[in-house]
């Protein structure tokens, strides 16, 4: 008898693999529904691509995923219930648009293009970017009537078939880097439209008042998963990545690094597609499976706070946010990350 069948099986009657926000809340939706369940988490906390770090001099700070607005409802009511609450997102003064190597204060989602060629191409396109993201599903979305058409050519071709100057061209690119931290050459025109569609359109998207920037929480997106994590309390496993997935007419087992076996009806995988590729299946997975998840890398970005002695933009009039189009500045985006009372003076890229 090898060392794995000799350790005990955990049962339950469903295994969640991966404890951030998704897995977590699949886990307390189902613990309330007097189901049994556990959540196998690989790292040594949970939260996933949320995490809250705190510090003496910036008292906490949101390293991952922090923005929320509306249409994100489902996170918003967590939250509520869950005692963290949420603040708006500094937006009072004016924003800036850094391009060319230099500096123009707007006010609204977009700044504005002065060229009124550049701006005729520039309104067209988030109109065109709306209407074709109208006509695709949200649930659905390769249902659309010209889904293959648009599944088959990336970002990049499609802003290049719809933009006629360099300008918009430009604007368009920064838009999809913010937004999916992909270059627009590296994602399908149907998935960012899809995408850009469920999140409201291109102007809420990319909002901060009444857009996907909107709010924060007070005391970092972080403490959402933790209070969930709290509740669950020994149904949420740490550092257990899970390797082997064993799925017999009776039961699915699901085998972790150490060896630690748990057996349940059914299994939830709340990982990043790409990362499932670390356990093995048997049976295997479907082939069209298999061929999706080789090729949906996740996208790629740093965020950076600078702390400062004093929130010197206000004085000068602007809100923190800028707009950032320069080939040689690591930073496109950023916004005021100062806390809501005040302290701290922040600006994030
Ligand atoms: C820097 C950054 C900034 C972001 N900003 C925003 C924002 O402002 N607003 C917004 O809405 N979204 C933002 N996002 C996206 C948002 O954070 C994610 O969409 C969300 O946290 C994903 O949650 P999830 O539970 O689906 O996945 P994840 O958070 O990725 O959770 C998956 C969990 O599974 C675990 N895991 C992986 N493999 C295994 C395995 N084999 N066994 C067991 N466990 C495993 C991982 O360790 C992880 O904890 C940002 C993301 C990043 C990285």
């Amino acid at each position: 008898m090898d060392q794995r069948q000799k350790t005990p099986v955990d049962k339950k009657d469903v295994i969640i693999i991966g404890g951030g926000l998704s897995g977590l809340s699949a886990a307390k939706l189902l613990k309330e529904a007097g189901v049994s369940v556990v959540v196998l988490e690989a790292r040594d906390r949970v939260g996933g691509r949320t995490l809250t770090v705190k510090g003496p001099q910036f008292q906490y700070v949101d390293l991952g995923g922090a923005y929320v607005g509306p249409t994100q409802n489902g996170i918003l009511r967590l939250a509520k219930e869950l005692g963290v609450q949420t603040y708006l997102v500094n937006e009072k003064e004016q924003l800036i648009h850094h391009v060319k190597g230099k500096t123009y204060p707007f006010r609204g989602a977009f700044p504005p293009m002065w060229n009124p060629i550049v701006y005729m191409d520039y309104n067209s396109l988030w109109r065109t970017l709306d209407d074709m993201g109208e006509e695709i599903p949200c649930d659905a979305p390769w249902s659309a009537r010209h889904a293959v058409q648009w599944d088959n050519m990336t970002m990049k071709e499609l802003i290049d078939q719809l933009c006629w100057t360099r300008a918009a061209k430009e604007f368009a690119t920064l838009f999809v880097n913010v937004n999916v931290t992909s270059e627009p050459h590296e994602v399908s025109a149907l998935w960012f439209l899809w995408y850009v569609k469920q999140c409201g359109g291109t102007k809420r998207i990319f909002s901060t008042s009444n857009g996907g920037q909107e709010r924060k929480f007070v005391g970092g997106s972080g403490q959402i998963s933790d209070r969930m994590a709290g509740q669950l309390g020994d149904g949420v496993r740490l550092n257990q990545p899970a390797v082997r997935l064993t799925q017999t007419e009776a039961a699915v087992y699901v085998e972790t690094l150490h060896g630690d076996k748990y057996e349940g009806a059914y299994v939830i995988s709340a990982i990043p597609p790409g990362l499932s590729m670390n356990i093995h299946y048997d049976p295997p997975l479907p082939p069209v499976r298999n061929q999706l998840i080789q090729r949906v890398p996740m996208g790629s970005i740093i965020k950076c706070m600078m702390y400062y002695k004093q929130a010197f933009w206000k004085d000068k009039g602007y809100c923190g946010t800028m707009m950032i189009e320069d080939e040689e500045s690591p930073i496109s985006m950023t916004l005021d990350d100062t806390k809501p009372d005040g302290s701290c003076p922040c600006i994030m890229g």
